[in-house]
């Protein structure tokens, strides 16, 4: 983990020929945070929400005790390039109803060869209203031209950085799309040299207090909660609640490991 950002699943680029379709799935204990670099996704929920996300946008949805979701892309030709990434909720947070968000409207720094969008939390003195649930930050970092950008950061935190296209080098280490840099606590400031093409994401957090159990779209704090989760939703119980979408059949929950899961 990186703070509470436990997760990052970066797709594409694609040329999306058969387009993307995740079928209904539940998650707990965790908030999916998706950001497009081209593309388009239709996101659909059990607390009622149908909502295109496309880049420059924030889709949050925050899963609490139970929510289901589907996503979906067109397969029209056009490309689509984009990370989701989950955030662990801490544990006065996670026993709550989920809800979901969309934020169209984000703070924006010129830093000369790339310009920062601010995902999330604080970071040059500009603020993200994107709900959030313990202390930590995220964001974009878009090149316009080759050469290299210094921004400060907060010490308390951890940090990650995550290439998603181009090339770049962060303190003599070059990094490949896909690579991510990691930049422990009392880190004062990030430099990063990059192509005129990159894309990059940072995200950062105060260390997380807590150990975690993740298994499949579930977070929680011991192997019992996990087995209650997949046992509601491959029964589906009211938990996940319930919505339309035209993709066809829900996931079910793998079976589980002959294993007692472990937190850590
Ligand atoms: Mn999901």
């Amino acid at each position: 983990m990186i703070g509470p950002w436990c997760f990052i699943d970066h797709f594409g680029p694609s040329e999306q020929t058969e387009g993307m379709q995740v079928a209904a799935h539940p998650h707990i204990g965790l908030q999916t945070v998706t950001w497009l670099f081209a593309g388009e996704i239709e996101h659909r929920d059990s607390v009622g929400t149908v909502q295109t996300i496309r880049p420059g946008q924030l889709n949050l949805m925050n899963a609490g005790n139970g929510i289901s979701h589907s996503e979906k892309s067109e397969a029209n030709g056009q490309p689509l390039h984009f990370m989701q990434l989950w955030l662990a909720l801490p544990e006065g947070s996670r026993n709550t109803l989920g809800d979901f968000e969309h934020v169209a409207a984000l703070p924006r720094r010129d830093l000369g060869a790339a310009t920062l969008t601010i995902l999330a939390g604080n970071l040059l003195g500009s603020h993200a209203p994107t709900t959030i649930y313990s202390p930590l930050a995220a964001a974009e970092l878009q090149f316009s031209y080759e050469g290299q950008v210094s921004f400060v950061v907060n010490p308390a935190f951890e940090h990650g950085v995550v290439l998603a296209q181009g090339v770049a080098r962060i303190n003599g280490v070059g990094l490949s799309p896909g690579d991510l840099f990691y930049f422990p606590t009392d880190s004062a400031e990030i430099t990063i040299d990059a192509s005129a093409d990159a894309i990059l994401l940072v995200i950062g957090g105060e260390p997380f207090a807590e150990k975690i159990v993740m298994w499949w779209n579930f977070i929680a704090r011991t192997h019992d909660e996990i087995q209650d989760a997949r046992a509601s939703w491959n029964a589906r119980t009211e938990r996940f609640g319930y919505f339309e979408d035209n993709l066809g059949p829900w996931i079910p929950a793998p079976n589980m490991p002959n294993v007692i899961l472990q937190p850590r």
